[in-house]
């Protein structure tokens, strides 16, 4: 059987659209693997200043797989109108192309000083100290494509602390828990309000052998002090959040940051440019401090501190250290109200 490939050049945050797109329309089993991406522009050093990314999907040229080929077009005719797309390319391919061209496109993606994102199936070439990220495409948001994802990632490998207790709101395929959980975190929740996402991330974690430190469930922010969260940390010291400007916004009126330990930390995105003075008023309003900005194009990170001590402010501290958590041995810590 010959098969259609479709091919579309784009930026990280296009391939995180037009990747969504075909495996929309696309999916494989259990809906994933529609997608695959090829990224280059990397220079010499391996580093990639200007990501050059390609999206390609895979129809049989079947009459079936021609009625999704122009459902496919129509789909990105109508992304292209809200985001610069180029002509999608399309070419026919033989059955022995087809299958050893989906993989031969995938390379692994470098992050920050350390992380690397990498296919499970491919050996990573990861340097001593590089910290592996391993992950498949499927239909969750996170592939480490998209600039408000690696902003994320850059602020958490700077500033987690080993032993560090983390919430990871919206955690889409779970790259940031588990990359929290590589880089020492001592218990990680990620919560996420799409149940694809959720399952998506469970095998993820699975796949990096951090499923011991990092629990997925659905659902957003954590009630503190519900029956379901008594043997959780009630508050944490570093929460991230890549969602967009307006949830954050309304995260944290809801009282997120009453969720962070004194000192905690608290990592923004998804904040594009014109929205950065809603997210940081909200911020002011609920006395943290912004320490540190990234940017990316048009997408902002926020690295924002909670003070150690806030005036007429009920804390919750641990008693003690969050220990280490292994498969056996995790136990929460208890907390006492301070006077
Ligand atoms: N953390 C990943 C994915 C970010 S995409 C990364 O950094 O790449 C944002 C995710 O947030 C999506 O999976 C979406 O389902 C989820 N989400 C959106 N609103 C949410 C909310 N109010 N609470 C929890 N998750 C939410």
């Amino acid at each position: 059987m010959n098969w259609i490939e479709i091919s579309v050049c784009c930026d990280g945050e296009g391939a995180e659209a037009v990747s969504e797109l075909f495996n929309r329309y696309n999916a494989g089993q259990e809906g994933r693997g529609g997608a695959v991406v090829e990224i280059g522009g990397f220079d010499a050093l391996g580093e990639l200043p200007q990501p050059i990314i390609t999206v390609r999907t895979y129809l049989p040229a079947s009459e079936e797989g021609k009625a999704l080929q122009q459902r496919i077009e129509e789909g990105l005719w109508h992304l292209a109108q809200i985001y610069p797309l180029p002509e999608p390319q399309v070419q026919e391919l033989a059955e022995t192309d087809w299958a050893e061209a989906w993989k031969a496109h995938y390379r692994p993606l470098r992050v920050g000083q350390r992380l690397v994102i990498t296919p499970s199936w491919l050996a990573s070439g990861a340097a001593p100290g590089d910290v592996v990220i391993k992950l498949d495409p499927g239909m969750a948001f996170g592939s480490g494509l998209h600039p408000s994802t690696r902003l994320c990632l850059m602020l958490l490998e700077q500033h987690l602390r080993p032993g560090d207790s983390v919430l990871d709101l919206g955690t889409g395929s779970g790259i940031l828990a588990i990359a929290a959980a590589k880089l020492g975190a001592g218990f990680v929740l990620a919560r996420d309000i799409d149940p694809v996402a959720v399952k998506v991330a469970q095998e993820n974690l699975e796949v990096n052998s951090v499923a011991h430190v990092v629990r997925v469930e659905d659902g957003s922010v954590p009630v503190r002090g519900s029956e379901h969260e008594t043997f959780e940390p009630q508050t944490w010291n570093l929460i991230m959040v890549n969602i967009l400007a307006d949830v954050i916004v309304n995260l944290l009126d809801q009282g997120l940051a009453t969720l962070l330990a004194p000192g905690g930390r608290l990592i923004l995105s998804g904040i594009i440019q014109p929205r950065a003075p809603e997210v940081e008023a909200a911020l002011q309003a609920c006395q943290l401090t912004i320490i540190e900005r990234l940017q990316e194009g048009d997408w902002l990170a926020f690295l924002a501190e909670c003070p150690l001590l806030i005036p007429d402010h009920q804390y919750l501290v641990p008693d003690t250290h969050l220990p280490p958590c292994t498969v056996s041995s995790y136990s929460p810590p208890s907390f006492r109200a301070t006077e």
